[in-house]
């Protein structure tokens, strides 16, 4: 029985596990939640890896690149490839929003008790500031990813600069780090289970009655993400990177079921990771730096929701929109896709910096929040597969692909 279940390829455990998951689910009805536990458990033990795994990874990583040139060379490709699809993505949103008028002729009422997040106050400096960890053993406890993700380069860096003299401490990263991805392997066997239990929770719990008069909004964020997933992604993959799509996404399907079920990037990071570097072949430098990175600043669900959201909340409200306010959803919607942590729910608080900044009321928040984790699993899960993306074209560029290992596609 054993041997059996090991012998079926994890991408398909985890994609059979989360059908039956939503067929359990929908059987089972509200008593599904008395197994979420079992969801939760599972994600617990990923967050449990976040933190060694972005330090032990992104430094030895670093150390592996071996010149400080190359590594600005990453850097910048992927920083320019998440900026780029941002701009897509918001683009895309944009579009459906004024093509397919979510908002209109909607008919219904304010939903009462639902909690307005007011926008961040903190002011750009401030966000610099939060940047740079006063004191990295805290930012490490508290699972900030960014002032991690600082402080490990800035280790990376200086032990390039070291030479010689870092030589064990390379050599005591590189054994984390393959410490750390073997943990991950065996955390990811509790994906199928950990799926299975999420999914049923929510077909189970979540009220459909809710979905209809917003079934339009819902679809849109649907429909605007496969597009992203489909054809945008694709297109890098062949344009930038010149490799096939279908091993792609063979690769990465664990990732993607994953940040479907947990609705979080950062919980899906040690598996994307995983992916994009033993199933697609990129070397552990450029997956590292780009995956660590992207899942908290490269979110292209998110940036196309926002930009739909605010279209749909002025539609609403009957507010008309100038060019210039569009140029204004589109510059707050890539800084606040940016902004939100990869965590359930964190684009709906980014909503408000992107709806005040034309007028519409934040009241537009409460239309949407009660079906706002349907529509989260589908943009992380898009969220995640950018970054595997851009992992994979910024490693085409640079070298640091194992194209034979890509196109194998081997399953974990
Ligand atoms: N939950 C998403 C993520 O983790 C962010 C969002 O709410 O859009 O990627």
């Amino acid at each position: 029985m054993l041997k059996f279940w090991f012998k079926i390829p994890l991408w398909q455990r985890v994609v059979g596990a989360l059908v039956l998951g939503i067929a359990a689910g929908l059987f089972w009805g509200p008593g599904a939640e008395s197994i979420k536990w079992i969801g939760d458990l599972f994600i617990r033990a990923i967050k449990m890896l976040i933190v060694p795994l972005i330090f032990f990874s992104l430094v030895s990583g670093i150390a592996a690149l071996g010149d400080l040139k190359k590594l600005g060379n990453v850097g910048g490709k992927a920083l320019l490839l998440f900026v780029t699809t941002a701009i897509i993505s918001v683009s895309l949103g944009l579009t459906m929003g004024t093509i397919f008028q979510p908002g209109i002729g909607l008919d219904i009422s304010l939903p009462t008790g639902v909690e307005i997040p007011q926008p961040a106050a903190t002011s750009p400096t401030d966000m610099i500031l939060a940047l740079i960890p006063e004191n990295p053993v805290m930012s490490m406890a508290e699972g900030q990813i960014l002032p991690l993700i600082i402080f490990a380069m800035l280790f990376g860096i200086a032990l390039l600069m070291a030479g010689k003299d870092a030589a064990p401490i390379i050599r005591g990263v590189d054994a984390g780090s393959v410490v750390m991805q073997k943990m991950t392997m065996l955390v990811m066997e509790l994906t199928p289970f950990g799926v299975f239990a999420l999914m049923a929770w929510v077909a189970g719990t979540f009220g459909f009655e809710a979905l209809l008069p917003l079934a339009k909004m819902v679809a849109l964020n649907y429909a605007g993400c496969f597009i992203i997933i489909l054809v945008v992604y694709p297109v890098i993959l062949k344009t930038i990177a010149k490799l096939p799509v279908i091993d792609f996404f063979r690769g990465i399907v664990d990732a993607q079921a994953v940040a479907f079920s947990t609705a979080s990037s950062n919980a899906a990071l040690p598996v994307t990771l995983r992916c994009v570097q033993r199933n697609l072949g990129v070397s552990k430098s450029v997956a590292s730096f780009t995956v660590a990175l992207g899942a908290t600043i490269n979110m292209n669900g998110t940036a196309m929701y926002l930009g739909l959201v605010a279209l749909f909340g002025a539609q609403i409200y009957g507010i008309d929109l100038t060019w210039t306010s569009y140029l204004l959803i589109g510059l707050t919607a890539t800084l606040g896709s940016v902004g939100a942590a990869g965590i359930p729910g964190s684009g709906l608080v980014m909503m408000s910096l992107v709806l005040s900044s034309i007028g519409v009321p934040l009241e537009t928040i409460a239309f949407v929040a009660g079906i706002n984790h349907i529509m989260d699993m589908m943009r992380t899960m898009t969220n995640v597969t950018g970054d595997a993306t851009v992992a994979v074209a910024v490693g085409r560029m640079a070298g640091e692909i194992d194209v034979e290992e890509y196109i194998s596609a081997d399953d974990v």
